[in-house]
């Protein structure tokens, strides 16, 4: 069978290997069927110093696929069944993982891609309790999204920003995987959201998406143009994963009370807050990575209702390398998806 081995810093290499055994007791064998890509991808891709992992690896963070065998004491899947996966590699047996706190679990093998073998091959063996039924109503390629673009964001929203309807709320990077997603999710509660975005293409699809207001980062400045739409009051909710110069402006964009969630960095990982700032205004920052496998439901049953992911391209396994060149170009609106 494939699989797409990451071998060096951004060197990838499709090679065959053997398929894996039958799937033990508690394991399904799934056939991958589509990867989305993420920017947890380029940042695997392009090689991180600090990241335990051991190359050759298989790559791919986010996928979906369909049952191919059972092993013994698993219930509730049948060979055919379309499923979707969670990316890390979780011990189901801590208080966390009981608790249904996928994504603090205090003995995660890693992330899957990133730190341990992914999902970019044909077939692969996963532990049960990790694997979610798609609905019948949404396409493998859409549920390729759950793991990451959806359920990161219904983490991030929901879980941790607690995001109520009729609250503002700033979402940057409106064209990005979990940017797209953050501005459908929030307009289904009824919020007001302004975004960001980097050219006037962009700006269009953003609105069409349900923004309410468009920042073009490029020519304007977010926080004061966010200051005056909000009547100087700011937004309940800053939806950050840009990091870098932009957070203290992000922080800026708050108002008393308001909260920050947070789930990336792409633009530079170490900023310098003002503590005075932070205490007198009463801000709640969250930090947020991945999540819990609840979210991954909760996301497909969001696109069983009509909430499907925006596509920006999709590609074959053999060109991966180029859909992660199209994310890193930032030219890229919605989620790449690699299909088998
Ligand atoms: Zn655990």
């Amino acid at each position: 069978m494939r699989a797409l081995q990451l071998i060096g810093d951004r060197k990838l290499e499709l090679v065959d290997v053997p398929a894996p055994a039958p799937p033990g007791d508690g394991e399904v064998q799934i056939r991958i069927k589509a990867v989305g890509l993420n920017h947890l991808d380029v940042w695997g891709f392009r090689g991180m110093a600090f990241v335990k992992r051991k190359l050759p690896l298989v790559v791919g963070a986010e996928a979906s696929g369909e049952i191919a065998a059972v092993g013994g004491g698993v219930t509730g899947f049948t060979t055919g069944d379309k499923v979707a996966m969670y990316g890390a590699m979780t011990c189901g047996h801590c208080a966390a993982c009981r608790e249904g706190r996928d994504n603090l679990c205090e003995n995660v093998a890693g992330i899957m891609g990133f730190h341990i073998d992914g999902f970019a091959r044909d077939l692969i063996n996963m532990p049960a309790r990790l694997v979610v039924p798609v609905p019948a109503a949404v396409s493998l390629r859409d549920a390729a999204c759950a793991p990451i673009a959806f359920g990161t964001t219904e983490h991030m929203l929901f879980d941790n920003a607690k995001l109520k309807s009729g609250e503002t709320i700033l979402v940057h990077a409106g064209g990005s995987g979990i940017g797209s997603v953050a501005i459908k999710m929030a307009k289904a509660i009824g919020c007001t959201i302004i975004t960001t975005v980097g050219d006037e293409a962009k700006a269009e699809k953003a609105k069409a998406l349900g923004a309410d207001h468009v920042i073009n980062y490029k020519t304007e400045r977010f926080e004061g143009v966010t200051r005056k739409l909000t009547a100087k009051k700011g937004v309940d909710v800053v939806f950050e994963h840009v990091g870098g110069e932009g957070f203290n402006a992000s922080l800026f964009c708050l108002k008393r009370g308001g909260r920050l969630v947070t789930c990336g960095s792409t633009a530079g990982p170490a900023v310098t807050i003002n503590l005075m700032q932070l205490f007198q205004q009463q801000y709640k920052i969250f930090g947020s990575f991945g999540c819990q496998i609840r979210n991954i439901r909760d996301s497909l049953s969001k696109m069983a209702a009509g909430m499907a992911p925006i596509i920006d391209t999709e590609v074959p396994l053999e060109d991966f390398e180029r859909g992660l060149a199209r994310l890193e170009s930032r030219q890229v609106f919605g989620k790449v998806i690699v299909n088998f």
